[in-house]
């Protein structure tokens, strides 16, 4: 038995309908009229004892009809024109009364919402409306143009993006950015320019050729292929290559001509507000007649909207296990744990891969499960070899496990054991050297201060916040005064 039936097998168990590639499938001997936009077929095909139902799915149908074309993008436009939400990046500039002023703040208002769009778009990608109208207000009010984004440094980008996760994004619209202002400074206008420069790929590209310069082109992100795939009822895995280039191609023959970037935004608009992935209000719908799932639904109890698109799979989310260290260092020896300029050790991580270039708690990668020695074994080598840190002979005045947490990634579920390491080293942190060699790491010492200041990733922030609630709760004022050290 290949995977496959055995998919089926589950489903059918659960008396629901089995959308497949290229199929609708019921359960035997049913006979169900389908109603495309053109005409209403019935076929049924018998194989075995099983009944399947032809005609839409794994050749996925144009739209070829020009008037539900019209229909479905006029009633989409209207209502974008009623209901779209008030977002900041959709605000426009009001008009001056001078004609040639006019001609020149057109301009100006084209690149700035180019660049609007761009930031925006960027931000939204894996993350929540919500979340992002806050981080998009503080950029904007920092760097309001392109202009003033490229004289940024990527450590101002990173503190400002810290927390939205994916930083991946930031560092390419800050490289992007500089791309564009060394290249003349001018916004590229068309997919094809906005191609060339770094970070923008075909989604960003459309979002910004369609909605700043009016090019009749499409975007397709989640929310558009939710929309598609029910709309023409496709029964194939949306996460193939061919059924996205044809998710392409017919969010291309919906592009109204004339309002192209309202057209792309009303169909993401429906997207996250009617034709969300788990309660569609079809009821509310402006394209519900057009909509296939949605007469398939009506034509029999077994199927549902969200039945589309098919449900794929994912793939299994990788374990990864890591010995986090926060290193505090008493500036002085008459410092306590909790005096202010106390420095913590950050390490940059290296400039390629997860994370990139970002500050973290020095952390070392394990193989699996590791008991506490090991990684504290782990942990001194790490230390010596990159500080020249020899943790038997640098005072320490508290050694502590903490506790440990799970941060997840997109495909890695990260289990970071943390253990709290205060020292008390003559010298304070001038004791730390790096290593002298090519690959020398990047690591500094803050003070508290300026840590909680610091644009910290939500995965070392949930670290920090694990110290401090254990300081709170079980450190003295001075750990030294009640001899606290750990034995190691
Ligand atoms: S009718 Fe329902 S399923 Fe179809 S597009 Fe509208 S909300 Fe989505």
């Amino acid at each position: 038995m290949d995977n496959d039936e055995e998919e089926e097998k589950g489903k059918r168990r659960k008396g629901r309908v089995v959308v497949r590639r290229g199929r609708v499938r019921k359960p035997p001997n049913r006979t169900t009229t389908i109603t495309t936009e053109t005409t209403t077929t019935t076929t049924t095909t018998k194989n075995k004892n099983k009944t399947s139902i032809v005609g839409l799915g794994g050749d996925i149908e144009d739209f070829s009809d020009e008037l539900i074309l019209k229909k479905i993008r006029d009633s989409l436009l209207q209502w974008y024109d009623q209901n779209q939400r008030v977002l900041p990046w959709r605000r426009r500039r009001s008009k001056t009364t001078d004609a040639d002023e006019d001609e020149e703040e057109d301009e100006k208002e084209t690149s700035r919402r180019a660049y609007a769009v761009w930031v925006s778009e960027v931000m939204l990608q894996q993350t929540r409306v919500s979340t992002v109208i806050d981080y998009y207000n503080r950029w904007m009010e920092k760097w309001p143009t392109l202009h003033h984004l490229a004289q940024a440094t990527q450590e101002e980008v990173n503190e400002m993006w810290a927390g939205l996760g994916y930083y991946r994004r930031a560092r390419f619209l800050l490289e992007g950015a500089k791309m564009v202002v060394e290249g003349g400074g001018e916004f590229p206008r068309t997919v094809p320019a906005l191609r060339k420069v770094r970070g923008i790929g075909d989604y960003t590209a459309g979002a910004i050729a369609s909605i700043a310069f009016n090019e009749a082109v499409p975007v397709v992100d989640g929310n558009v292929v939710r929309v598609i795939a029910r709309l023409k009822a496709i029964s194939a895995n949306t996460k193939e290559s061919e059924t996205i280039k044809n998710l392409w191609k017919l969010a291309g023959q919906l592009v109204d001509p004339h309002r192209p970037g309202d057209m792309n935004q009303s169909l993401m608009e429906l997207g996250a507000i009617i034709c969300t992935p788990t309660s569609p209000s079809c009821s509310a719908c402006p394209i519900s007649e057009q909509c296939h799932a949605f007469s398939l639904s009506r034509n029999s109890q077994r199927v549902q909207v969200t039945d589309y698109p098919v449900k794929v799979v994912k793939p299994k989310q990788r374990h990864d296990f890591c010995a986090v260290c926060v290193v505090e260092i008493l500036e002085d020896q008459k410092a306590t744990c909790s005096s202010r300029n106390n420095g913590f050790l950050l390490v940059k991580r290296p400039d390629e891969g997860l994370l990139a270039g970002l500050w973290e708690f020095p952390s070392v990668l394990l193989d699996g499960e590791a008991d506490l020695a090991m990684r504290r074994k782990a942990t001194d080598q790490f230390l010596k070899k990159s500080f020249n840190l020899d943790t038997d002979s640098c005072g320490i005045i508290l050694r502590e496990d903490v506790g440990e947490c799970v941060h997840i990634f997109t495909h890695i579920r990260l289990r970071m054991y943390v253990e709290l390491l205060i020292l008390n080293p003559k010298g304070g942190s001038k004791i730390l050297s790096g290593k002298e060699e090519k690959d020398t790491i990047a690591w500094k010492c803050v003070d508290n201060k300026s840590i909680q200041d610091m644009g910290l990733t939500s995965g070392v922030r949930k670290v920090y916040n694990m110290i401090q609630q254990f300081k709170e709760k079980s450190l003295p004022e001075n750990p030294r005064s009640r001899k606290r050290k750990k034995k190691l």
